[in-house]
């Protein structure tokens, strides 16, 4: 709170200088309060990307995602608009650790991030470690036949960073992807929320874990 003190009666001189010194000072406080308030909102903004972000890799977390999903599903319920979701898992993730120790996984965790996120650089999407060493990405395209080829390359790409984990005749670290492709048109979609499509997109990439891993396995979605 801030009172100001009304200047004495004076000449007209007198107070049209005591009247500057008072504007000079209104002034500074305001400037001051002026830095104060870009600082915070600086610190504001950084907290608000610290609370999205996944600390190890650098790309947006669950909580992210979900704030993200919030939006997908409206377009969804509201205006019919598609999207597909990937749940991509790292195969033998256990392994790697007990071959290579905790550090060497965090830095392959780091690097499979990277890639996902160059793979899908040209898309309408958004990457994000769901957690451990599960990833989801969400894209705004719907045709299972462009999602398809985006989803094997993915595979390859995860293949060709040549990152070693050798089991039975495994040599590299590999992913598996689980896609769920949600059309429009679906009838009644707002009886269905985002985690009803995030269970569905996990039921192809079980299946796809079953299916011999660093593989695809895709599904529209099902009522
Ligand atoms: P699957 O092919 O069936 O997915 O086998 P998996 O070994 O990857 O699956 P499992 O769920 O048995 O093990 C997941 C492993 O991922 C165990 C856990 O230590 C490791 N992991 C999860 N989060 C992290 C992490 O942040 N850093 C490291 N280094 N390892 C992690
Ligand atoms: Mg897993
Ligand atoms: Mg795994």
């Amino acid at each position: 709170f801030l009172m100001i003190r009304r200047p004495p009666r004076s000449t007209r001189k007198e107070s049209s200088a005591a009247s500057d010194v008072y504007k000079r000072q209104i002034d500074n406080i305001s400037n001051s309060f002026n830095q104060l308030l870009q600082k915070f909102n600086a610190q504001q903004n950084y907290l608000e990307t610290l609370t999205v972000q996944d600390a190890l890799t650098g790309i947006t977390n669950r909580r992210g995602l979900e704030a993200f999903a919030k939006d997908i599903v409206l377009g969804w319920h509201k205006e019919q608009k598609g999207f597909s979701a990937m749940m991509i898992d790292v195969d033998h993730f256990k392994a790697f650790n007990d071959q290579y120790g905790h550090l060497e996984g965090d830095n392959a965790l780091v690097a499979v991030a990277k890639s996902l996120a160059e793979q899908v650089s040209t898309y309408e999407a958004i990457v994000s470690r769901y957690g451990g060493e599960e990833f989801c990405i969400i894209f705004s395209e719907c045709d299972p036949n462009i999602i398809r080829p985006i989803a094997e390359k993915i595979c390859r790409a995860i293949e060709q960073l040549h990152m070693p984990n050798k089991i039975g005749n495994r040599q590299w670290v590999t992913v598996s992807i689980g896609v769920l492709v949600v059309n429009g048109e679906v009838s009644n979609a707002t009886q269905y929320s985002f985690s009803d499509v995030l269970q569905q997109a996990d039921e192809q990439l079980y299946l796809a874990k079953q299916a011999g891993r660093n593989t695809v396995k895709l599904q529209c979605f099902t009522q």
